[in-house]
């Protein structure tokens, strides 16, 4: 059974540019991440404590994204939505729940640029719609000359092997 939870907000303005992940909004579709890395800075943050045990879907999250998204529209703003900046959107309840997929759909429609920070392979199965907003996504003004198109996918990669490690 997955656990669900109900949220306030999903989409979340940065107070300033993010120049580093180049994000002007956060989106978690999920609270708490089936990934556990040891190393996580949540677990130092609000979001921590036994994090990785639980995972929990932001089961209003479709209609938030929507009416949230039409708000920003309405104020002339775009740009960039970090999806996985506390959690990662691929968890392994995603393959049946397919929440981050649908938020993805929803991203599409209303032509936003995304950066996605996962560790999951379960992302290719959404390059359909990936593709799709590569087509679509309005870039924010500041990144026109500095971006080719509005899909960023980031992934982080941890080993012991040294051979490996070395290699990537
Ligand atoms: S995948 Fe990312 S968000 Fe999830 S536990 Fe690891 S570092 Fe934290």
């Amino acid at each position: 059974m997955v656990n669900e939870i109900n949220v306030k907000t999903i989409l979340n303005k940065n107070k300033k540019h993010d120049g580093w992940f180049l994000g002007n909004y956060t989106l978690n579709p999920y609270a708490g991440c089936s990934m556990a890395c040891i190393y996580c800075y949540t677990r130092g943050s609000k979001y921590g404590g036994d994090y990785g045990v639980e995972v929990a879907a932001k089961s209003n999250a479709v209609p938030l994204l929507k009416k949230q998204l039409k708000n920003s529209i309405r104020r002339n703003e775009r740009g960039i939505i970090i999806l996985g900046s506390a959690a990662d959107p691929y968890p392994l309840v995603e393959k049946d729940l397919t929440l981050t997929r649908e938020i993805l759909g929803i991203i599409k429609r209303y032509k936003f640029p995304i950066h996605i920070l996962t560790k999951s392979k379960l992302i290719i199965r959404d390059m359909d719609i990936l593709k799709g907003i590569k087509e679509v996504a309005i870039l924010p003004d500041e990144l026109i000359n500095k971006l080719d198109n509005g899909v960023i996918i980031s992934f982080s990669f941890s080993t012991l092997n040294e051979k490996l490690a070395k290699i990537i």
